[in-house]
């Protein structure tokens, strides 16, 4: 069983993972927590299952970070490359 801590704040990554193992009848994107590049650059909600490995923020896999597993979202890739955060 997941333990579940109330005082913890729940990252993205938290919300993803518990979606991914509880698996829902049909897709409930409404659940799925929005991309926070496009939130923060384009004001636009999309909803993704994709999470950042170092910052732990839901991104869309491919326009705003990388595929697989370890992958990093855009901010973190910039991040790394440049020494400062995107935006
Ligand atoms: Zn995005
Ligand atoms: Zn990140």
């Amino acid at each position: 069983m997941p333990q579940l801590s109330s005082s913890s704040q729940t990252t993205d990554k938290d919300r993803i993972e518990q979606l991914l193992r509880n698996p829902q009848p049909g897709e409930i994107v409404d659940q799925w927590p929005p991309c926070r590049i496009c939130a923060a650059q384009f004001n636009r909600n999309r909803p993704t299952l994709r999470y950042c490995r170092s910052c732990e923020k839901a991104y869309c896999e491919g326009e705003h970070g990388g595929y697989g597993a370890a992958a990093l979202c855009l901010a973190c890739i910039f991040k790394s490359i440049w020494g400062t955060p995107l935006g």
